[in-house]
């Protein structure tokens, strides 16, 4: 199956002069078969899919056998718990340091509710008023809502409420957005004053990127189509009142074992040799990388995963 792209400017300054970084294809799923090219922005150096398909072709990016919600779920490895409880103490620390007395928190792309389970922990630190999520997946949707949580199954760019939300979270969800300036606007008339926005996203500034060039996972050719750099997102975000309040290196030490499989996926069947053995399940490649992660988080400051704390400019 192919589907229509068409050329953009960069989606954040407008300018249309890009250079060329690559083509690839999605090898690992085989949604479509169209060439992809990413692009980096001459003028802000943001990095962004060039060739871009319309909005109701987006659905086709996501094959059924690309997310299975279930089977993270049900991971109870070492590597996993520990993620979760770590997760847990960031959070907990984020919240409790901006003051804010009772929750009402928003999890947009929030699957079966890891996330919101996470917030649940904090009851008895911090009050809660309501955790909400938001999915588009109808397996995942059920789940979340049969643990109890109110669940909008739709889009960030369709969602319409008058209600505000204090802790708004974007799990590796801001790279996978269509419309960049139609989603901010909604965020922020979602957010309240004192609130907080919570975004983690692929970091561009880090080794791996420079190591596996086009197989780097931080593409997800062709589901991610933002790559942000701090500067010129900061500059862009200013357009919709916010402001970066706070940026966390983050360790990611799947994204070294998904570049490898990409570079290793031999006549696109990701199942067969080497590749098979470079998945998230694998907890000794989960610990072997991690120091990687740690050795340019301590020692170049960098890394290709980040978490940034969005605040309303004027509060
Ligand atoms: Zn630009």
């Amino acid at each position: 199956m192919y589907i229509d792209l068409q050329k953009r400017n960069c989606p954040l300054c407008n300018d249309a002069n890009s250079k060329f970084l690559f083509s690839s294809k999605d090898y690992r799923y085989h949604s479509v078969e169209n060439e992809f090219e990413y692009s980096e922005c001459t003028k802000c150096q943001h990095i962004f899919l060039s060739t871009y398909p319309k909005k109701e072709d987006v659905v086709k990016l996501y094959p059924p056998t690309l997310m299975n919600y279930g089977d993270i779920e049900t991971s109870n490895s070492i590597g996993y718990r520990v993620k979760n409880h770590l997760d847990f103490i960031n959070i907990r620390n984020t919240i409790k340091k901006t003051g804010i007395q009772k929750i009402s928190a928003l999890d947009i792309g929030c699957g079966t509710g890891l996330y919101l389970d996470q917030l649940k922990k904090l009851n008895g630190h911090i009050a809660i008023e309501t955790l909400e999520g938001m999915e588009i997946s109808e397996h995942a949707c059920q789940v979340a809502k049969g643990k109890g949580y109110t669940i909008h199954q739709c889009l960030l760019e369709d969602f319409q409420t008058d209600k505000k939300y204090n802790v708004i979270i974007m799990q590796q969800v801001i790279e996978h957005l269509h419309d960049l300036d139609a989603s901010f606007k909604i965020l922020s008339k979602l957010l309240s004053p004192d609130g907080i926005l919570i975004i983690e996203t692929p970091n561009m500034n880090c080794l791996d990127r420079a190591i596996f060039k086009k197989y780097w996972e931080g593409y997800h050719t062709p589901r991610h189509f933002n790559l942000f750099r701090k500067k010129s997102f900061g500059t862009w975000l200013g357009k919709y009142s916010f402001a970066i309040h706070e940026m966390k290196l983050k360790i990611k030490p799947v994204h070294w074992i998904y570049s490898f499989q990409n570079m290793l996926i031999v006549n696109g069947d990701k199942e067969k040799g080497l590749a098979r053995f470079f998945t998230y399940k694998n907890t000794f490649l989960l610990l072997f990388f991690t120091p990687f992660d740690l050795f340019q988080i301590l020692f170049l400051r960098k890394s290709s995963d980040v978490q940034y704390i969005l605040k309303k400019k004027d509060s």
